[in-house]
């Protein structure tokens, strides 16, 4: 696995060499750092020199489909001891069917996406790698129509559409596979590391670039599916109304998807540059059921 790893590294620093001479420069002046320092540079020297490459690498995903689908797995599998995942059939059923018409919409639709809901406290909704999307069921209590909802889960396909995880794990990973060239961590070691990046959350700090990008994806997917995108900014104003009822309900929502108001001004200019498009829905009658149903 390692030697597959320093294989694809190595295509990996190809792949931002040709992209422009500055990084091509940075690159060689890593493989410099690396071919002088085995054995007599501290990994803190090291270290500094990864995180340098780290600001190259922001937008870069190392991983194949295959490889994301694998992780999605087994994180899920893990995921799911912690979560009680929330069963009525009719409340799930729609949810699926939902998220399914955004996913055939979306820039990514070659793979399977699965809908879950959760019965965790708390507004909520993520996406784990591979196509695994998870509602809490207080996010549709609060959404006041469908267009909201599916402003959320269209955002949240688009951390998929994006790779924003895998593009998090490959920064992560980058600078793992340089410490790994110092200190010839065995697989056993690295895989657990990976495993302790999995379980600290830390794949779901997007950064800002990555939410504004899923914005602008989940917007666009939402109008593809016949949806109207002003769920998009409505749902924002809806956060505000339960921020000051009760601003626990939306503690661990705002720690992987703050909302700044540039966010709701960027949605409202793209919404506003959409072509004009008859019978975009905003509600529908399965909505307003399960909503009676989960009250
Ligand atoms: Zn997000």
């Amino acid at each position: 696995m390692i030697a597959k790893h320093f294989a694809r590294s190595n295509l990996f620093i190809k792949s931002i060499c040709s992209s422009t001479v500055q990084k091509c420069a940075l690159t060689v002046g890593v493989s410099v750092i690396l071919s002088l320092c085995i054995g007599c540079v501290s990994l803190n020297t090291l270290e500094n020199a990864g995180n340098s490459f780290i600001k190259e690498v922001g937008d870069i995903n190392i991983f194949t489909d295959a490889e994301e689908l694998q992780f999605g797995r087994e994180y899920v599998v893990q995921h799911e001891k912690q979560v009680r995942l929330y069963r009525d059939p009719v409340v799930t059923g729609y949810i699926n069917d939902l998220g399914q018409l955004l996913a055939r919409h979306s820039k990514r639709k070659d793979i399977p996406y699965i809908f879950k809901v959760v019965e965790t406290k708390g507004i909520n909704a993520y996406a784990i790698p591979g196509g695994f999307i998870y509602i809490h069921l207080d996010l549709i209590r609060a959404a006041k129509n469908e267009s909201e909802l599916a402003a959320v889960i269209g955002h949240e396909i688009g951390h998929i559409v994006g790779q924003h995880s895998m593009k998090r794990l490959t920064q992560i990973y980058s600078v793992e596979i340089l410490k790994q060239l110092i200190l010839d961590e065995d697989s056993g070691k690295f895989k657990k590391l990976v495993a302790d990046i999995l379980a600290a959350g830390l794949l779901f700090r997007y950064s800002r670039d990555h939410e504004r990008e899923s914005d602008v994806y989940g917007v666009r997917n939402v109008y593809d599916a016949g949806i109207s995108p002003e769920g998009a900014v409505t749902f924002f104003e809806t956060l505000r109304t339960v921020q000051k009822r009760e601003p626990s309900a939306l503690e661990k929502f705002l720690s992987t998807h703050p909302v700044p108001s540039e966010r709701v001004l960027n949605v409202r200019t793209q919404i506003a540059g959409l072509p004009l498009k008859a019978g975009l829905r905003t509600n529908s009658a399965r909505f307003q059921q399960i909503k009676r149903r989960i009250r």
